[in-house]
């Protein structure tokens, strides 16, 4: 039984209003309701996305429309630009694809540099670019505008840009910047359970995707428009997701996107003056600091796993303790879905009660 609340960066936690649309009942997936559902969903999604573009519902996790656009979109060779984990697995992910594959790497919580972009891509080696726009594993936000002002330059270069644990949280104009690919995920800031990717596909997309042979059938971009057009999905949605999409939606519009928007940039702020007055650094640079989560240097030498650990047994709170190769060396607090003042300020002083006992003394 989970007795404790999630602050890790996704999944997070979910409302009681989300879990109750996931109990409305099951309806066909080519049954008029189902129809009615999606074309409900689409406005809503194309809004948030800023674009005319359509948004697919994909019943899989984020990595299955990561993989997808790799296998629709790519004929020369695609440039994965790499910053963390999420980032750096897409390399091996293009490789399993069997296509060919390039990294534009920086060490964990730096940003990708936009002129080191702009150099790679003036080889004309490549048609395709990967992106993560806030890093997860280090909290880190690339400046995304900047990179998409390089990737104009070359029509010939499409762009994935993976914003799995940012959307919602920062405005990003899919349209306005150019991104072929923008891709989502239901569990992080949207704060639904897994299960369900969202992603908006560029017209120039699909005509790649025309000239592409082993797209395969399940992320078939094509197969998705086809679908599209009559308000479904290629094979059958996870439907409760979708409710709760709805929901979710919904609530994001009666809020107000750009209070969401303010709403994160206090609540992140809010941690991060925890951080400073604690004595810890955060990772990245803070002028690249993600909106959605923080992550934190273990400069204090602090034992993080007894901490996370008695903050979960005793307070009943998950934060994170470090992904991958910086566990230990880092911790992550997120505040992304539906926190507020008050919840952030409840997890701070339940961190404030016990954290002594985890720092050298
Ligand atoms: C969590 C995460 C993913 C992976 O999502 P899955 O839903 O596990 O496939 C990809 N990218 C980023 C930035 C993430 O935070």
């Amino acid at each position: 039984m989970i007795d404790y609340k999630l602050h890790i960066p996704g999944p997070v936690n979910v409302s009681s209003g989300a879990y109750q649309a996931l109990k409305t009942p099951v309806m066909g997936h080519r049954s008029p309701d189902f129809v009615d559902l999606y074309n409900k969903c689409q406005p809503l999604l194309q809004k948030l996305f800023q674009t005319e573009d359509p948004v697919f519902l994909c019943t899989s996790s984020a990595w299955g429309a990561m993989e997808g656009a790799v296998r629709n979109l790519t004929k020369k060779k695609t440039l994965c630009c790499t910053c963390g984990a999420f980032s750096d697995k897409w390399i091996d992910v293009v490789q399993r694809c069997d296509k060919e594959v390039d990294a534009l790497s920086v060490e964990w919580g730096k940003h990708i540099d936009p002129n080191a972009l702009d150099e790679k891509l003036s080889s004309g080696e490549y048609d395709l670019v990967t992106l993560v726009h806030n890093e997860t594993s280090c909290g880190m936000m690339n400046p995304l505008e900047d990179i998409m002002k390089v990737l104009a330059k070359y029509p010939d270069v499409l762009s994935v840009v993976d914003t799995v644990s940012s959307f919602s949280v920062v405005p990003i104009q899919k349209d306005l910047l150019g991104i072929d690919v923008l891709l989502t995920g239901s569990q992080k800031a949207l704060a639904l359970p897994p299960g369900l990717a969202l992603l908006s596909v560029s017209e120039r997309a699909f005509e790649r995707a025309k000239t592409i042979k082993g797209r395969g059938y399940y992320f078939d971009f094509l197969e998705f428009l086809k679908n599209h057009e009559k308000g479904m999905t290629p094979s059958t949605p996870v439907i409760p997701l979708i409710h709760g999409l709805l929901y979710t939606l919904e609530s994001i519009f009666e809020e107000g996107v750009e209070n969401r928007f303010q709403r994160h940039e206090q609540l992140n702020n809010q941690v991060h003056q925890w951080i400073d007055s604690k004595g810890f650094e955060l990772l990245p640079e803070k002028k690249f600091a993600s909106k959605s989560l923080s992550c934190v240097k273990n400069n204090l030498e602090m034992d993080v796993a007894g901490f996370v650990k008695a903050l979960r047994e005793e307070k009943k709170l998950a934060i994170d303790g470090g992904y991958g190769k910086i566990k230990g060396k880092t911790f992550r607090i997120s505040n992304m879905g539906n926190e507020d003042n008050q919840s952030i300020e409840f997890l701070l002083n339940q961190m404030d009660d016990i954290i002594h006992r985890f720092l050298p003394s």
